[in-house]
């Protein structure tokens, strides 16, 4: 809720207080920007009239209310941008994507929700922010409304658009969160990340596995595997399947190539920390979770959210990439009466993609 009248404090000091306790809450940056994202609306309207959102209807719904912060809550002046590490320390990336019987889960989702963590960081800096200087308006978000996250925290000179549209930081790479605190404080602003660094740079362009980047920070949804396996709710389009290789929920890939993701620092937060060996688990041992097993072991997950039946549709697809094996192909087999037509469908192509791999790798045996 955005307040009425208030003492004055003093906002400069207030706002290098608030970046102070934003570190001390496990933030590694904080930045305040205000609200004017005129160039950005210009670049989401192009982006979705493209049709590059696909099934992402919420991208479109709330109109300006997106890239307006005081149309979505009234009152806002500043944007407080916060950004949070988030790779786990002994984390394999690369080496996974290399090992095809092994499910590679994107980093971020490894351990618990984020969206929880982030959350009470961010009240928390409210709290201090209100015991401070008193009652005020304000809202917390991380990655759950319409808010532009990335847009804001550049402004916020927290870094710049990379041409994989991912923000990056030149001493942090990409490999972290983003959550703002919405405020009615009129506090000083910071100097926006205007200079980009990629250069000459394509590496991450080169390297998606599906031509997802179709332009210099433009991803086209409907190609990139991590809105495949986590947004699309129907069947994955068949040219994609291949590429998809072992990525069973989300992509880093356009990430792990950027040079400046050997930037990033190891995060200390145990909630980031892997369940349930989701960073190096086989695909089989994941495809044999009963939905029971499922529910229990996404509990207080990010991957909660796909269901239980898009994890089979994606781990199916993995499993047809996977090396021939009896295991794989018995494993398959016996999900190919499983009561979702999205499954057996899924089931049944990966099924013919191991059979023909099969005499190959017989004659090799
Ligand atoms: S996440 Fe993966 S599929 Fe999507 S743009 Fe990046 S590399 Fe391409
Ligand atoms: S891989 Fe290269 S082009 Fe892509 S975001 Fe990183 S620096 Fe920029």
């Amino acid at each position: 809720m955005i307040s009425g009248e208030r003492a004055q404090p003093d906002y400069p000091e207030l706002a290098e207080r608030i970046k102070q306790w934003g570190r001390e809450l496990g933030f590694q940056q904080v930045g305040i920007t205000d609200t004017e994202l005129g160039n950005h609306e210009r670049y989401l309207q192009r982006w979705l009239a493209a049709g590059h959102h696909g099934e992402m209807d919420y991208m479109a719904r709330h109109g300006t209310r997106r890239t307006r912060p005081a149309e979505l809550i009234p009152g806002t002046l500043r944007v407080i941008s916060v950004r949070m590490d988030y790779l786990p320390p002994e984390v394999e990336t690369t080496k996974v994507l290399g090992q095809p019987r092994r499910a590679y889960v994107s980093r971020y989702a490894l351990g618990r929700d984020y969206h929880k963590l982030i959350r009470k960081r961010l009240a928390s800096l409210a709290k201090r922010i209100e015991d401070a200087g008193g009652a005020y308006g304000y809202r917390t978000f991380v990655d759950s409304a319409p808010v532009m996250e990335r847009a804001l925290a550049q402004k916020a000179g927290l870094g710049w658009f990379g041409k994989n549209s991912m923000l990056l930081n030149p001493q942090a790479g990409s490999l972290f969160f983003l959550g703002e605190l919405y405020t009615d404080l009129p506090l000083p602003v910071d100097a926006p990340f205007e200079s980009e660094h990629c250069g000459s740079c394509a590496a991450c362009q080169t390297a998606c596995p599906t031509g997802a980047i179709v332009d210099d920070k433009v991803i086209d949804a409907r190609r990139c595997i991590s809105y495949l396996t986590i947004e699309l709710h129907g069947s994955i389009p068949e040219e994609y399947r291949e590429a998809m290789g072992n990525r069973v929920y989300g992509c880093d890939d356009c990430q792990l190539v950027c040079p400046y993701t050997r930037f990033t620092r190891a995060s200390a937060e145990e909630d980031f920390a892997p369940r349930h060996d989701l960073d190096r688990a086989e695909l089989l041992a994941l495809f044999a979770w009963s939905e029971g097993e499922f529910l229990a072991k996404t509990q207080g997950s990010a991957i909660r959210r796909i269901g239980y039946e898009r994890w089979l549709r994606n781990l199916a697809v993995g499993l047809g990439n996977a090396p021939w094996s009896r295991a794989v192909e018995a494993a398959l087999q016996a999900r190919l009466a499983y009561p979702s037509d999205l499954v057996r469908e899924h089931v049944r192509w990966a099924l013919d993609r191991q059979r023909r791999k099969q005499p190959i790798a017989l004659s090799t045996d």
